[in-house]
Order: structure tokens, then sequence, then C-alpha cells
């Protein structure tokens, strides 16, 4: 795309198709990445003193698993301390005062008084749903970007389902049946090999195979993360 042409599209925009220019891992989780990590640095910065933030912490918020595995990895860890000993805090409390268990608690049964994840729901509002509708006007209106969407190493399930489903929305009849065409090319070719490799991997464990090669297998679990991993979030 040229200069010109770039400076027609909205910075959002860019930001999206700069992000398909490159053909590895699901660019729409590369693009919310960003944001993602800004959300995270907030939290040791701003968020514990954030007196509309703070108080809901523990009760109304909470992180998930992924985001609080993110949150390990950063390198300030003053502020995911200060949550967690809120945690850890309000748990003891609810535990000296004898309070019961909420009743929606049974095994199995999604409460829809559940906490949210702080981190997740703002990637959610702020980038997740932005992101793929400008995806699918890039899809529409650029060819280039299409060729590029064509070539795209896989998407993460949870990006491919919210890009179908907005497509369904937003394009016509026609243009839907092509996007899905083209996306589920780019998912099967991926998701079979992964597929392959993972049964090799597990092929590996039998003394039959262990004396031959890898192939691609060896990270195959690691992959089959990646594409997984936003999944349950
Ligand atoms: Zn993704
Ligand atoms: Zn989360």
């Amino acid at each position: 795309m040229g200069t010109e042409e770039l400076e027609r599209l909205s910075i959002e925009h860019i930001r999206i198709y700069e992000s398909f220019e490159k053909k590895e891992k699901c660019a729409l989780c590369r693009s919310i990445e960003e944001f993602e990590n800004q959300v995270l640095n907030s939290i040791s910065t701003d968020l514990v003193m954030d007196l509309d933030f703070f108080p809901k912490f523990g009760h109304e918020y909470t992180f998930c698993d992924y985001h609080m595995s993110k949150m390990e990895d950063m390198r300030d860890k003053l502020g995911m301390a200060i949550m967690l000993k809120k945690l850890i805090t309000l748990e003891i409390r609810k535990m000296e005062s004898g309070q019961p268990e909420n009743k929606g608690s049974k095994l199995f049964m999604k409460k829809s008084h559940d906490k949210k994840c702080f981190v997740c729901e703002k990637v959610n509002i702020k980038a997740m749903n932005s992101d793929i509708s400008i995806t699918l006007d890039l899809w529409k209106n650029k060819e280039s970007f299409r060729e590029n969407f064509r070539k795209q190493e896989y998407f993460c399930f949870k990006h491919n389902r919210l890009l179908i489903n907005e497509a369904k929305n937003k394009l016509s009849k026609k243009e839907f049946q092509v996007f899905r065409e083209e996306i589920t090319k780019v998912q099967m070719k991926y998701c079979k090999e992964l597929e392959n490799d993972l049964e090799w991997f597990i092929n590996k464990f039998d003394y039959r195979y262990s004396s031959e090669p890898w192939y691609n297998a060896k990270d195959s679990i690691y992959r089959a993360r990646e594409i997984l991993r936003r999944d349950n979030i």
C-alpha cells in the first residue's frame, strides 16, 4: 500500500493493516498484545491507586489465569503483589465471618455473578470488537489487505469465531460466503498440520517410534496452546 493510500486510513485501520503484513501466529492477537500490556502495566502504576477501580477489585473483578501468568512475567511485581494480597485477605475475611458460600457455586454451574477478569474486560471492549470490524472493513475494501489475509498462518480459535460471527452480520450473503471460504482455508491448512504433528508427538511415546526423527512435532504442544490460548477467556 502506498503512503498516500495509508494516509486515507485511520490510525486504527493502519494498526490492523500492518499487523496483517506479518504472517506468523494470529495477527489479531498480535495487535491487541500492545494494548493488553498497557493495561497490565497500568496495574502497577495507576490502578492500585484508582479509587474507582481498587475497591471493586476482588468483589466485581479479578484476574483470569491467562492474565495472571502474563503478569507474572512482568518485571514490576508490586501491583500484582498488592492485588494478590487483597484476594487472599478477602478469602480470610470470608472464612472469619463464617459467610456461607454463594448459592450459585455448585459444581459445574456457570454463575452469572462470577467475578470478571479486569484485563479481559478491557481488552474485549476496547480492542477486540473494534479490531474485528476494522479487519472486515479492510477485507471488504482493500485487495492488498485481502492478499495478506489469505496468507496468514492461522487465526486463534477465539478470533476465528469472532470474525465469522461478525462477518455474518456485516457482510452481504455473497461476501460472507467468500469470507468464510478464505478464512476456513487458512485455518484448515494449519489445523490439519498441527493435528498431524500432535499425532506424531503422541507416537513418539511408543517405543516403536522412539528412534524415529521428531520432524515438526517437537513444539506441537506449544503451538496447540497458542491457537487455543484465548479460547476460554
Ligand atoms: Zn487471536
Ligand atoms: Zn483475563
